[in-house]
């Protein structure tokens, strides 16, 4: 049993079943347990991989974009560079290298980044020590911003409901006969806030809902209305997300979400439908965008090309297998998305569709 489950089932036993969205932020951001709190789970070595740590050309096109549309908003003389959940630092770092090229504007962008973990905060002043960090949206400076969060949203805590009838009872976490951890259901309830969902799902089947998303995506929406900016979201998710997508990942391979509490990766897909529907006046949200056809029409595959000119053999094939894992539809190409918010009125940022 792993020390967080022990606290867990101590908790349950003692003050009853909790949501998932409880668990899952236990589970990963637990002051002394929690998974990110304690570890660096990226790359080959660690639990998962995510596009940045595959390969440079994707911080380089996202800071082509993000410094295109600071070009479009008229250069202002300073923005924030703000990245949700920056990881190991590895796309701000390929980001801020590219847009050297871009008069100007290392100059004018102060980099802010939002992360929970020390461990990370850590790796990330290593290649980043001009960098500001924060706990919240709000601590943020007040200028236009251009910000990215890649695989962020997925790691925040979803509750899931469960359709009967009308109502809905909610998928909770506690304990069966032998005190392991069991999903159980709650009291059927009238959920007010998920009757859009009663007409497109059945008796039985599970809605997913993440509260924190929604209001990080609305904060942030308020203040490119009142400041200027754009924001980019990539995850994998729909519009909206269906049934049950709660998953753990631990050492590359899936495994049951409740088997081993603070040692694997928890997420779930993110339901961009729900983050858009009720934006505040001034901000305007793009299409969502397959990451393949994003990164394609912000030139992925010349810059690939100008790449490969100085690489072969095994290097050569790496870096070609990682452009098709990029944006091939049976890879991240079509799963993963990609959603912009822009002040209403200037032009979206580059690559996606309005
Ligand atoms: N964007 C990076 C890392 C993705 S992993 C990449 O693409 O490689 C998720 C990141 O979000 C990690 O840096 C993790 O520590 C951070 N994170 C997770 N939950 C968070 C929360 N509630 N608040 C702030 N950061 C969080």
């Amino acid at each position: 049993m792993t020390p967080l489950e022990q606290v867990l089932r101590a908790r349950i036993a003692r003050f009853g079943p909790i949501t998932i969205a409880d668990f899952m932020a236990d589970c990963l951001t637990h002051p002394a347990h929690g998974y990110y709190t304690t570890r660096d789970p990226l790359g080959a070595k660690g639990d998962f991989t995510t596009a940045p740590e595959i390969s440079q050309m994707f911080g380089e096109l996202i800071g082509l974009c993000l410094a295109q549309h600071w070009l479009d908003i008229g250069r202002p003389e300073q923005v924030a560079l703000v990245e949700l959940g920056p990881g190991r630092g590895t796309l701000m770092a390929d980001l801020r290298r590219a847009t050297t090229a871009v008069p100007g504007f290392a100059d004018a962008a102060s980099v802010q980044f939002i992360e929970a973990s020390p461990t990370l905060r850590a790796e990330q002043a290593g290649r980043h020590p001009d960098a500001t960090w924060h706990d919240r949206i709000d601590n943020l400076p007040d200028l236009p911003i251009l910000l990215i969060a890649n695989e962020f949203l997925d790691a925040l805590p979803i509750r899931q409901f469960q359709r009967e009838g009308a109502g809905w009872r909610e998928r909770m976490v506690g304990l069966d006969e032998a005190d392991n951890l069991t999903i159980g259901l709650s009291e059927i309830a009238q959920r007010p806030e998920l009757s859009h969902r009663l007409d497109d799902t059945t008796d039985g089947q599970i809605v997913e809902t993440c509260a924190p998303a929604a209001a990080i995506v609305f904060e942030i929406s308020e203040r490119i209305a009142r400041l200027g900016g754009a924001a980019l979201f990539i995850d994998y998710g729909d519009a909206p997300s269906r049934g049950d997508t709660f998953q753990a990942v631990c050492a590359h391979d899936y495994v049951d979400p409740l088997s081993t509490p603070g040692e694997a990766d928890l997420t779930a897909h993110v339901d961009f439908g729900a983050l858009v529907r009720d934006l505040p006046e001034g901000v305007a949200a793009t299409q969502l965008t397959p990451q393949g056809v994003f990164l394609e029409r912000l030139g992925l595959t010349p810059r690939a090309q100008a790449l490969a000119r100085s690489l072969s053999g095994d290097a050569l094939n790496d870096h070609i297998a990682a452009h098709r894992r990029l944006t091939h539809p049976d890879e991240m190409g079509q799963l993963f998305k990609v959603l912009g918010l822009y002040r209403a009125g200037m032009p979206p940022p580059p690559g996606l569709d309005t």
